[in-house]
């Protein structure tokens, strides 16, 4: 893929052994990370943002299919000098920031358009994930999000309406992207193995929302429906207006209905029917 040194030697010469507080399974084989980085779509004309590029497996995927420039977040400061290589042997493609992707306002370090990689903790993917998917105004920064996940989170950001997966992840994804698993990885894909699958779920923003609702308000009501999720919504929802039932009504759903059988529309309509 390039002439730098196998991850493993990367790993040993800069000891990196993999801290599980920082959450790292590292990604060592190469083919891999070419393939997940091919799931990314074209790249030679975007940024790439990738959060937590560890030894720089992906980073070197990403590098090599092509991208033009690829803007890495990592909070461990032990990596920065195997990714200063990398940087090297691609001048001017590779910026690295060490810093925490939660406290960062990582948009304003790149140009248009870009698409976002990363394989991450479990914890805060999710967390990003949210908050790429909520801002204010639409379309976001973005044009594409190629995350991976434990797969059982992966499944719950495909759902569809009924499952037992389907919930706050599945309605904010699909109410403003395309989403859909693309690939399956196991346990021993990782070094160290983690205790579950994974799985890489690719995410294409919308131009605009399928339905309208304030992010806001829509993101409150599906985390209070869901919270009790075996509830009626009529109880699940008790507290947010005196009148619930009311709006419930108005958006086309039954009080008596669960959570988890209504769908994205509906629940953009609910949240339109709180607003007024
Ligand atoms: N991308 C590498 C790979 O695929 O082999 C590393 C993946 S490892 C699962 C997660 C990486 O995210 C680690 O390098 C870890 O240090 C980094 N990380 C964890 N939390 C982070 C955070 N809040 N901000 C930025 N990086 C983080």
């Amino acid at each position: 893929m390039d002439d730098l040194p196998p991850l493993r030697e990367v790993i040993a010469a800069h000891d990196l052994a993999p801290k599980k507080a920082m959450g790292q399974n590292f990604l060592l084989d190469l083919n891999l990370t070419a393939r997940i980085a091919r799931q990314a779509g074209s790249l030679a004309d975007h940024d790439v943002l990738e959060i937590g590029p560890g030894p720089g497996g992906l980073t070197r995927g990403l590098l090599a299919e092509g991208a033009r420039r690829v803007v890495a977040v990592e909070k461990d400061s032990r990596c920065l000098p195997a990714l200063a290589q990398i940087a090297e042997r691609y001048p001017g493609r590779l910026d690295v920031l060490n810093a925490d992707a939660l406290d960062l306002d990582t948009a304003r370090h790149l140009s248009a358009p870009v698409r976002v990689a990363a394989n991450l903790p479990y914890n805060v993917g999710t967390e990003l994930l949210v908050r790429w998917l909520t801002p204010a105004a639409w379309p976001p920064f973005w044009d594409s999000l190629t995350l991976m996940f434990q797969k059982e989170v992966a499944q719950r950001i495909v759902a569809t309406p009924g499952s037992k997966a389907y919930g706050r992840l599945a309605i904010l994804a699909q109410w403003r992207t395309q989403a859909r698993i693309v690939m399956e990885l196991p346990p021993q894909a990782f070094t160290p193995p983690p205790k579950v699958h994974s799985a890489v779920v690719h995410l294409t923003a919308l131009p605009a929302p399928r339905f309208p609702a304030d992010p806001k308000t829509l993101e409150k009501v599906v985390a209070k429906a869901f919270n009790q999720r075996r509830k009626m919504l009529r109880a699940a929802l008790r507290g947010l207006r005196p009148d619930i039932e009311d709006r419930l009504i108005a958006a086309g759903i039954a009080p008596t209905e669960r959570a988890e059988q209504v769908d994205v529309e509906r629940f953009c309509a609910l949240a339109r029917a709180l607003d007024t």
